[in-house]
């Protein structure tokens, strides 16, 4: 299945919208709901659609994370299990097939940096 989100094709499963309003009213019910582009997608996609955004960014300024932002904030692994960016119109969420966490907790970690404004 393959998204296009802020120009960059995506290809990965979505994971459902209920699961993520879900984590998002139980730990930030006071927030309103951002549109999340939320997907599953392989290591090597993973790495692929970061550094396009990085290189997207570059050029037009409009998604607002860079690979290299995530690595540094992953204590220097080059491929954390799951990342979160500003893109147009709302935010991506790409989680890894091969996360060694659970995908409701790895959608908790980058939820999170989305309600405290942190990308
Ligand atoms: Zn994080």
């Amino acid at each position: 299945m393959s998204n296009v989100i802020s120009d960059i094709e995506v290809v990965g499963k979505s994971i459902n919208r209920r699961m993520i309003r879900n984590v998002w009213q139980r730990l930030f019910r006071n927030k309103p709901l951002p549109t999340i582009w939320a997907l599953r997608v392989s290591p090597q996609e993973f790495q692929r659609v970061w550094l396009a955004l990085d290189e997207h960014n570059r050029k037009s300024g409009d998604a607002m994370c860079t690979a290299r932002a995530m690595i540094r904030e992953h204590g220097g692994l080059v491929v954390p299990s799951a990342g979160v960016c500003k893109v147009q119109g709302g935010y991506l969420v790409l989680v890894r097939t091969d996360s060694a966490w659970p995908l409701v907790h790895d959608l908790e970690h980058e939820l999170g940096h989305i309600a405290r404004g942190e990308v």
